[in-house]
């Protein structure tokens, strides 16, 4: 069984050497225990978190440990009453080729109308993240405006088009011409502002003629800043995440007076806090994707030996949608 292990705490930007390959090999299957071949890894911003032993809201990532992460696989080998093999199933097995469990964390899903890797990205945690910010933070009528940072991302990509179905205006903000065009022509947005062409506010105030009602954050700094200075009175933004700031930078706000003098409400959220709401978003998630009316992109490596370049890639925005890894 190959495996990722943290080797390392990065200084600041993530590099190779902070993992190490290994093999190990695998122990025979006890009772009560599942063996699942991973078929998908799924590589996630806050994977850079659990890296640190900073303070935060969940432990550490331990050093010489596989490394943390969802998969997507099927049971290859069971001994467990609820599975069996051939199931398709979702787990965290983390950076490994098989995983071993006793069926904990473990749900088996259904790949007929919605492809496996799809419950890593848009109907897995980034969707229902993308779900719970919107619906129960922002809270959109019909009607507002809607700004995503991030806006091609595994989150951000969701986040718009549920805007969208909601009847509401929504605007991206995405780094290249690629990932904007991408974002108004088949995400279906309104509006995509390329923060790299360098006229950021300017922009994006031509993109929110009637200015912002709700924020999904993802990035944080000078779209952060420009989307706070665009903001009607008691319009709300869900502090989803500072990805700008992960290797450590600080990400400042500009203008903090701006929440007081336009009422703002600003809320930060953590999705795996909200379990209840999971089985409802899921499910709604599930019917939109296999109905076709919830598009997704998918950046895939192949092989585990090249998860941690793509992770280092996810970190500097090199992905194009969803960041995954094709072990199978
Ligand atoms: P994405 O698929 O959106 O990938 C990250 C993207 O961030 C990049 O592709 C890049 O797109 C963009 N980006 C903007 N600025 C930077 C920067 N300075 N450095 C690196 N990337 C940058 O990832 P996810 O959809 O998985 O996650 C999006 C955000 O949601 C992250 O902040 C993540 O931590 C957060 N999150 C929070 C959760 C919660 O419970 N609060 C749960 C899940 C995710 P571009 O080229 O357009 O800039």
């Amino acid at each position: 069984n190959r495996q990722i292990l943290l080797a390392s705490r990065p200084q600041a930007a993530v590099t190779p050497d902070n993992f190490k390959l290994v093999e190990t090999p695998l122990a025979p299957l006890g009772q009560g225990q599942v063996r699942v071949r991973n078929h998908y890894l799924s590589l996630d911003p806050y994977m850079r978190g659990r890296m640190s032993d900073a303070k935060s809201y969940a432990e550490p990532q331990p050093l010489d440990e596989v490394m943390i992460g969802a998969t997507a696989g099927e049971v290859v080998e069971s001994n467990h009453a609820a599975f069996a093999v051939g199931d398709k199933v979702a787990g965290m097995f983390g950076w490994q080729e098989y995983g071993t469990s006793d069926g904990a964390g473990l749900h088996k899903v259904d790949d007929t109308h919605v492809p496996l890797s799809a419950y890593l990205g848009a109907v897995g945690m980034p969707g229902v993240t993308a779900w719970y910010g919107l619906n129960t933070i922002i809270a959109p009528r019909a009607g507002q405006t809607i700004v995503v940072s991030a806006a091609s991302g595994a989150v951000g990509s969701v986040v718009g088009q549920l805007a969208k179905l909601a009847g509401c205006r929504a605007v991206g903000i995405a780094g290249g011409p690629d990932k904007c065009r991408y974002v108004v022509e088949t995400l279906g947005f309104d509006a995509c502002v390329d923060y790299k062409a360098g006229n950021l506010y300017e922009d994006l105030k031509s993109a929110t003629p009637g200015g912002v009602d709700g924020c999904f954050e993802n990035v944080g700094g000078e779209g952060l800043d420009a989307t706070l200075a665009r903001m009607n009175a008691f319009g709300r933004i869900a502090l989803c995440g500072m990805i700008a700031g992960y290797d450590g930078q600080p990400v400042p706000l500009a203008q903090p007076s701006i929440i007081l003098r336009s009422r703002l409400l600003m809320q930060g959220f953590i999705v795996t806090e909200h379990m209840d709401v999971w089985p409802q978003a899921l499910r709604e998630l599930g019917g939109l994707v296999a109905q076709g009316k919830l598009q997704y992109r998918e950046t895939i490596a192949q092989g585990l030996e090249n998860a941690p370049e793509a992770f280092i890639g996810l970190l500097k925005g090199k992905n194009f949608g969803k960041q995954l890894v094709k072990l199978i």
